[in-house]
């Protein structure tokens, strides 16, 4: 079932930050060659806000910054690991660590490969900018195109 939704969990390495996310069993993920994507062999899903929920840890997280200072690269203070952050690309929602995941609820993960080091043409035909989107709203976007298609094809010629 293509809008089947679970809920899937994951911890940073010592435990101190946990979360948990809503999305399909089928997950996509993101494989970015950006300078801190790079460095951290970072595979990363992208979460909707509204979606994401932060369990416990939040005092333990650190953010770094850099550049555009838009994305918010949190870690654990104790650790060192991302679970998760706040991508450039999608500022209103989460980036996921695919690694951090440790319920046993993700069936199949496709991931693509993003060109972070070239930024911006990447982001724009990537189309990953939308995945951030409140559900609601992208399911009444796609049923309010969908009407419109319906409606123009009752509409005498
Ligand atoms: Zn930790």
């Amino acid at each position: 079932m293509q809008n089947e939704m679970i809920t899937h969990s994951g911890q940073c390495h010592c435990g101190a930050v946990r979360f948990e996310f809503d999305a399909a069993p089928d997950l996509v993920a993101w494989d970015c060659d950006c300078s801190i994507c790079a460095m951290k062999r970072n595979t990363h899903c992208i979460v909707p806000e509204g979606d994401f929920r932060l369990l416990q840890g939040e005092e333990e997280l650190s953010c770094y910054q850099f550049n555009t200072m838009t994305a918010k690269h949190l870690f654990c203070k104790r650790c060192g690991i991302c679970p998760f952050y706040r991508p450039r690309s999608n500022p209103d929602g989460y980036a996921v660590t695919i690694y951090c995941i440790t319920s046993p609820t993700v069936r199949s993960m496709e991931v693509k490969k993003i060109a972070g080091s070239n930024w911006e043409a990447a982001v724009a035909e990537s189309g990953i900018r939308g995945l951030s989107k409140p559900r609601q709203q992208a399911a009444a976007a796609a049923a309010g195109a969908e009407g419109a298609a319906a409606a123009a094809g009752a509409a005498p010629a």
